[in-house]
């Protein structure tokens, strides 16, 4: 069975706030809501895809398989060029206690975490947008990955740790 998905990738249609459910303009960089500081959803215009790919089957293409870690999902992600180091495509690993349970290795990300994934897109947006300088709140992971991926990209990052974060995540 061949799988056909859209040539083009979607685009993002408009950012939604997850308090009042205002919309946004996505071609302006967004952090938080404009009216309420509400954590921002970014939607996407589909039409598309309707009836071309099937949400059981993105990553699984002959195609898709092409593509290392997260660039599988490529459908489904900004059509923008992507800032990667190989994130993601971590193993599944079986309990050894549990049956039928799977533990996700995402120790294996290039920057050791999971936050290496979300950073990869964060930073693949800051550089569409043209941004020069990043900061964020961290206590080590995604500080460390914010780090890596702004530095791929060539963008300035600033990281700032609370005073009480253990010393094991500073170092
Ligand atoms: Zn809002």
């Amino acid at each position: 069975m061949s799988i056909h998905y859209p040539i083009a990738m979607p685009k993002i249609a408009y950012l939604e706030c997850s308090r009042c459910q205002l919309h946004l303009d996505a071609a302006t960089p967004q952090t938080i809501c404009t009216a309420c500081a509400g954590t921002l959803y970014v939607r996407y215009d589909l039409s598309g895809a309707a009836g071309l790919a099937q949400r059981d089957l993105v990553g699984k293409s002959a195609q898709d398989r092409r593509w290392s870690g997260m660039g599988r999902y490529r459908q489904v992600l900004p059509s923008v060029e992507p800032v990667t180091l190989g994130e993601g495509w971590t193993p599944m690993l079986a309990s050894r206690r549990y049956k039928n349970v799977w533990l996700k290795e995402e120790g294996a990300n290039p920057t050791g975490t999971f936050k290496a994934r979300g950073l990869a897109m964060a930073v693949t947006m800051a550089r569409h947008y043209g941004l020069k300088k990043l900061a964020a709140p961290s206590a080590g992971n995604a500080g460390g990955a914010l780090a890596a991926y702004a530095a791929a990209a060539g963008i300035e990052a600033h990281i700032f740790m609370p005073q009480d974060v253990p010393m094991a995540n500073r170092d």
